[in-house]
């Protein structure tokens, strides 16, 4: 196993609490240095007091931050949805089936091309410093195409989510209950053994909160942890639920109530805002300051997906939290990170601790708050994961 350390770092980003100041959560180094041993953060501090390793790279006075946490993506599918995305743009109604054009053509996909695809748009977001991933099922609704879509995604990230609840399956249109016991049943046994979590799409039109509570509570019995997509398009039970069972993450969160915004910060589970899918749709942005006010912990995440978020740049996401959702940008890159990794139980990724995961970007930037300042400028100029240079 080699040492490498990486040096004239101008500003590092640590979120290591024992570097901590009180005007910011990254845990900011200046004039920095990180030590890498094998595949993991060995050392951080100031340059001048780096020990030796065996390699040296010299960043040239950038930046450099953990690698983002991409805590919620859709990336096992077919397609594409861009005239529907024309169409609401241009103001014009459209009526193909969102979810459902998707879902058919997944179906229809071989698993080389779902396979194909998938590949491509995880070395895109690598490309752009995100080095964990989660992404989820959810466009195939039966129970083959359910457990094909986390078996394809198993191969290539660890967090892998089972979401046979995104919408009624179109098999089930009339039969509501039919399909969620096919979720909490058949398909759940055939989904768990590829799976860490389980997800449900908790809303009107999808499933209501008794539906939500049955479709978690039995994928928990299964042995997969809680996540849930509360609270996107109308006030709703998700949150409440979501923090009742202890999931990980409550995801889009734009509609709260006071109870629910004191429920997140009372409880454990983490607010994740997903603000390309509001940008994307024009719909109303979630208010990440005042979850932050509440003391909430607040994660930021692309909802990378074909039909109302197809982004897979968290740099992009953070330029419109800070420009939108009123985060100021050193905890937009905070909830990138750090926030990300607590979205899905982890403490080895989102920070440069000794001990975590190697896994970081160099920006080509003095600073990390340039990501909110030069928005849509590709600025990250090197991607090192698991103590390897990748991008
Ligand atoms: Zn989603």
């Amino acid at each position: 196993m080699s040492s490498t350390v990486i040096t004239n770092i101008a500003s590092l980003v640590t979120n290591d609490p024992s570097h901590e100041s009180a005007d910011s959560p990254l845990g900011l180094i200046q004039d920095a240095a990180v030590v890498i041993d094998g595949d993991r953060i060995a050392w951080t501090g100031e340059s001048g007091n780096a020990p030796a390793a065996d390699n040296r790279v010299d960043v040239g006075g950038r930046a450099v931050i953990p690698g983002f946490v991409d805590s919620h993506s859709h990336l096992v599918f077919a397609g594409d949805r861009t005239q529907e995305f024309n169409a609401r743009m241009s103001g014009r109604s459209y009526s193909a089936g969102g979810i459902r054009t998707t879902v058919a053509a997944t179906r229809a996909a071989t698993d080389e091309e779902l396979e194909a695809n998938l590949v491509r748009y995880l070395s895109e977001a690598l490309r752009q410093g995100t080095t964990t991933f989660e992404t989820k099922s959810g466009y195939g609704l039966t129970v083959e195409d359910e457990a094909r879509a986390l078996r394809i995604a198993s191969a290539h990230t660890d967090e892998v989510t089972y979401l046979g609840a995104h919408i009624v399956s179109p098999d089930y249109a009339d039969d509501p209950a039919g399909y969620v016991a096919l979720v909490t049943g058949e398909m759940l046994e055939a989904c768990a053994p590829h799976a860490r979590w389980i997800d449900v799409f908790c809303e009107k039109g999808a499933f209501d909160g008794d539906q939500a509570r049955a479709v978690l509570t039995a994928g928990k019995r299964r042995g997969l942890h809680p996540r849930v997509h509360a609270n996107q398009l109308s006030y709703g039970p998700g949150v409440q639920l979501a923090v009742e069972l202890d999931a990980a993450s409550a995801d889009h969160c734009t509609h709260l109530t006071d109870a629910d915004v004191d429920a997140l910060a009372q409880g454990g589970t983490v607010a994740t805002l997903l603000p390309g899918a509001e940008f994307s749709t024009r719909a109303e942005w979630p208010n990440a300051r005042r979850l932050l006010d509440a003391g909430a912990t607040v994660a930021l995440s692309t909802d990378c997906n074909p039909g109302s978020s197809f982004t897979s740049s968290v740099p992009f996401c953070i330029a419109l939290a800070v420009r939108d959702m009123g985060m100021t940008p050193d905890e937009a890159v905070w909830s990138a990170t750090a926030g990300g990794a607590r979205a899905l139980r982890r403490t080895d990724v989102g920070r440069l601790v000794p001990g975590a995961y190697a896994d970081l970007a160099v920006l080509d930037a003095p600073s990390h708050v340039h990501l909110a300042y030069r928005p849509g400028v590709p600025l990250v100029t090197e991607v090192w994961r698991h103590g390897s240079r990748v991008a």
